[in-house]
């Protein structure tokens, strides 16, 4: 299941998480400040309380379309999902809410994610999308292979990095494709470079279990390499 819905407390937190972050190569601050030249350190809690105000008609509508979207095309996500992890998560319950900044993040523990207001409807269900693949492999990674995953960070790391990394294996993959209709891009320049390795042992051997194993390996050396 998913539930689309408005959540302004949630761009409260989302304003004091990212005003002033950059993650893997990514500005989210100059993302911020791209669609809201006026928000400040000072001024965001007014701020975002006037936004949702002026524009509440634009965003109830942005929730209502996506809410559709997904409707339409959550169950041959699952379905796709299902051919690959060999589980079925079409029954977890998965939140998303519309942000009014382009930071689009994720909570593993809640299993919720933001979507920028202001992406085209494709755009916006790719994100949903991309977020509930992630929640899927690492529900996936800490019950099949718990070893392997134990004491790492969802938010850096080997483990974050294979999770970005696959994200754009699989959702570049037909069955994935004919659902998000665009090509999925790797979202953090950073991780450009060890891409096509890891690409290449799941396309060597697409099979979850030695393919986290083996890239978590190959993703960890990469790093005592660099140091
Ligand atoms: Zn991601």
């Amino acid at each position: 299941m998913i539930r689309i819905e408005l959540d302004q407390r949630a761009d409260l937190e989302t304003y004091r998480d990212f005003s002033n972050l950059t993650v893997g190569g990514a500005d989210f601050g100059k993302k911020i400040r791209a669609a809201h030249p006026a928000i400040s350190v000072e001024n965001f809690q007014d701020y975002i309380r006037a936004y949702y105000q002026d524009n509440e008609d634009l965003l109830v509508r942005g929730v209502r379309e996506i809410q559709d979207a997904v409707g339409a095309t959550s169950q041959d996500f699952f379905a796709a999902v299902h051919s690959v992890f060999d589980e079925d998560y079409s029954q977890n319950a998965y939140v998303g809410a519309l942000s009014i900044f382009d930071c689009n993040p994720r909570f593993v523990e809640t299993q919720s994610f933001q979507v920028f207001f202001q992406r085209d409807l494709a755009g916006k269900v790719g994100v949903v999308y991309h977020e509930i693949l992630h929640f899927v492999f690492f529900d996936y990674c800490v019950r099949h292979c718990a070893d392997a995953v134990r004491g790492r960070s969802v938010n850096d790391g080997s483990y974050w990095e294979l999770s970005e990394i696959l994200n754009v294996i699989l959702l570049n993959q037909p069955a994935f494709q004919a659902i998000v209709g665009r090509p999925e891009k790797l979202f953090y320049p950073a991780l450009a470079e060890i891409f096509p390795e890891i690409e290449k042992i799941w396309n060597d051997r697409p099979d979850m279990l030695p393919f986290v194993e083996k890239s978590l390996r190959v993703l960890d050396e990469r790093k005592i390499n660099k140091n």
